[in-house]
């Protein structure tokens, strides 16, 4: 038998924004252990937001299990929080989103690396230099000395996770950085979403770093804020398409705007402007690919008839990829389908 140092994460009850939480316990097993053979586990929800002091036990029900590469015999333990009558508690957005194997979501995670106070590389008083080479930039005058020694860090405990990471890029303001996560059904994607966030800020600790989620940390500056383009396809819209299908989509997502909007993010008014790459988040636009647009439409997807994926430029990088790809999923079931996709491609 083996010892597993099994850390339970979970999301809390703070809102608008839930933060991730984790416990440790430590368990024998034959092997590596399997989802199936995790017992659930308590915590004290009063301290989460999560109950009254008087009542205050709530329950963790593991969903995912994944390697934990940092620590030895380390398992990473994803779990919904549930009341103890075994309902799902009110936090618990996972357990009622909707969901389908056949619906694809790419997330692309922006966020900033903060230190003391400000985005990492920042002078302790003003500015450097203005954007312009630090997206996709190397050299210690783009991206510092510390950020890339992290973001590969993440990358590898994402990977040897099993998470579906598939990519990095510095962005555009300093210490600005993105990754995305790609994965077949809205919880499968969002899962490692959660996952990976929790990843990147458990590892920043020892460099003394924090990761800023805030959607405009600089506020109302010439400084880029942070998204979270949800890039999305069903089995629909990979086989069938179409040009009248695709409008009647887009159509449906300008009626939903405010559901979308309500979901994408808090303090999305302060980037969704319409400047830097951004469309303003009180009307709804779609463009062959405008990354000025709302929904920008992949050249691909049009020289494929109208096939392919499309990328919802709108959710913030402080948004719930959970009810993200929920209300996305909820705005496509609106509209009609003629036919049907055949199978899973
Ligand atoms: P950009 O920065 O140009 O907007 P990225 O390369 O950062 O693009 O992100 C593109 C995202 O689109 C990736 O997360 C990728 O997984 C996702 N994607 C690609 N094809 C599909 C598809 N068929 N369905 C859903 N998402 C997809
Ligand atoms: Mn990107
Ligand atoms: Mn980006
Ligand atoms: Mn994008």
């Amino acid at each position: 038998m083996t010892k597993y140092k099994l850390e339970y994460i979970w999301l809390d009850g703070y809102e608008p924004v839930p933060n991730l939480r984790g416990k440790t316990q430590i368990k024998e097993f034959e092997t590596f252990p399997s989802l199936e053979e995790l017992p659930l586990w308590g915590f004290d929800g009063s301290s989460t937001q999560q109950a009254d002091g008087s009542n205050s036990d709530c329950i963790l029900k593991p969903i995912r299990v994944f390697p934990d590469a940092a620590r030895e015999n380390g398992v990473l333990v994803l779990c919904e929080v549930m009341l103890p009558d075994g309902e799902p508690h009110p936090s618990n957005k996972r357990a009622t989103i909707l969901d389908d194997d056949d619906a694809w979501f790419g997330f692309e995670q922006e966020y900033f690396f903060y230190k003391d106070g400000r985005p990492l590389g920042f002078p302790t008083d003003g500015y450097p230099e203005p954007q312009g080479k630090y997206y996709t930039g190397v050299g210690y005058s783009s991206v510092g000395s510390v950020a890339r020694e992290i973001v590969e860090e993440h990358l590898n405990l994402c990977l040897k996770a099993g998470i579906n990471h598939e990519g990095i890029n510095a962005e555009v303001a300093k210490g600005q950085w993105e990754f995305q996560i790609f994965g077949k059904g809205s919880k499968k994607a969002a899962d490692e979403m959660w996952m990976a966030r929790y990843l990147l800020e458990r590892l920043t600790e020892k460099y003394g770093i924090d990761i800023e989620y805030h959607c405009k940390p600089l506020g109302d500056t010439d400084w880029n804020g942070s998204g979270m383009h949800a890039n999305f396809s069903t089995a629909y819209l990979r086989e069938v398409g179409g040009k009248a299908y695709f409008e009647a989509l887009m159509a449906q997502f300008e009626k939903n705007l405010e559901d979308h909007i309500a979901v994408y993010g808090p303090d999305n008014h302060m980037r969704l402007t319409g400047k830097h790459e951004t469309a303003p988040w009180n009307k709804f636009s779609y463009g062959v690919a405008d990354r000025g647009a709302s929904v920008r439409v992949p050249h691909s997807f049009v020289k494929n008839d109208y096939k392919g994926y499309l990328e919802d430029r709108r959710p913030n990088s402080q948004g719930d990829p959970y009810a993200i790809a929920s209300q996305i999923l909820k705005t496509i079931s609106e509209v009609p389908m003629e036919g049907k996709a055949t199978a899973a491609a």
